[in-house]
C-alpha cells in the first residue's frame, strides 16, 4: 500500500470533515440534519486513538469500528462501527492489502452493514453506493485490473449509486418517515460511503 493504514484513516477522517456541513445538509432534508456532526465527532475521536506509527491493518481498523461504535450516536455509528470492525477481522497482523483482500474487505463491511441494519440495496442508504461499488470492484479486478484501476470503477459505480438513492423511496432508517417525500433527495448515507470510498482510492494512489 502506497500509504499506511494510518495515513489512509487520516485522509478518510479529513474528506468527512471536510464535508461535516454538506454531510449535515443532506440529512436536514431527509433526516435529523446531524449525519455530517456524528460522522466528523467520530472520526475525532478516531484520530485521538491512532497514533502515526501503527501499521497492523487490522489494529487500526478494529480500533476505529470499536471507536465510531462508542461515539457515535444514530443509526451510522453502529453501522460504520460494524463495518470497519469485520474489515479489521480479516487484516489482522497485515501491513500491506492485495486485491483479493480489498474484495473481501468490501464484501464483509457490507456483510456486517446488512446483519445489523437488515438493509438490501434499494432501500436508500449507505449499501446503494456500497455494494454497486464492491461488484465493480469484483468485475474490474476478475479481469486482471490493478488496486487502483479497481477502486476507480468502484468509485464511479458509488456515484452513480448515490444519484439512484434520489430516484427512490427510502424504506429504512429516519428518511422512510418520508415516505415519497424522501424521493428527489441524495442520502446522507451514500455520499458518506462514496467520500470514504474516494479516499480509500486516493490513499491507494500514494
Ligand atoms: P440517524 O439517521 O440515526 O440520524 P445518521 O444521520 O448519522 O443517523 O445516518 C443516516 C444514514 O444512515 C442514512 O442516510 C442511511 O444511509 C444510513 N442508514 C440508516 N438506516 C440504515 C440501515 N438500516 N442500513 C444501512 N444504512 C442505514
Ligand atoms: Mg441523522
Amino acid at each position: 500500500m502506497p500509504s499506511g493504514i494510518y495515513e489512509c484513516i487520516s485522509l478518510i477522517a479529513e474528506r468527512i470533515a471536510d464535508n461535516k456541513d454538506f454531510l449535515t445538509e443532506l440529512d436536514r432534508e431527509i433526516g435529523d440534519s446531524d449525519h455530517g456532526i456524528n460522522m466528523s465527532r467520530g472520526f475525532t475521536a478516531v484520530m485521538e486513538k491512532l497514533s502515526p506509527d501503527e501499521s497492523d491493518i487490522g489494529a487500526v481498523l478494529k480500533k476505529t469500528g470499536m471507536t465510531l461504535l462508542s461515539k457515535v450516536g444514530g443509526a451510522s455509528g453502529p453501522l460504520y462501527g460494524t463495518a470497519y470492525m469485520e474489515a479489521g477481522k480479516l487484516t489482522v497482523g497485515k501491513t500491506d492489502i492485495t486485491t483479493e483482500d480489498m474484495k473481501s474487505i468490501l464484501e464483509a463491511a457490507i456483510a456486517g452493514i446488512q446483519k445489523r441494519g437488515k438493509a438490501v440495496k434499494g432501500e436508500k442508504t449507505m449499501l446503494d453506493s456500497l455494494i454497486p461499488a464492491s461488484e465493480s470492484f469484483n468485475k474490474k479486478i476478475a479481469e486482471g485490473a490493478d488496486m487502483v484501476t479497481g477502486l476507480e470503477a468502484a468509485c464511479e459505480s458509488a456515484r452513480e449509486g448515490v444519484e439512484y438513492t434520489k430516484t427512490i423511496i427510502a424504506t429504512k432508517g429516519r428518511a422512510s418517515y418520508l415516505g415519497e417525500r424522501s424521493i428527489g433527495h441524495q442520502d446522507p448515507g451514500a455520499t458518506s460511503a462514496l467520500i470514504t470510498l474516494e479516499a480509500i482510492r486516493d490513499c491507494m494512489k500514494g
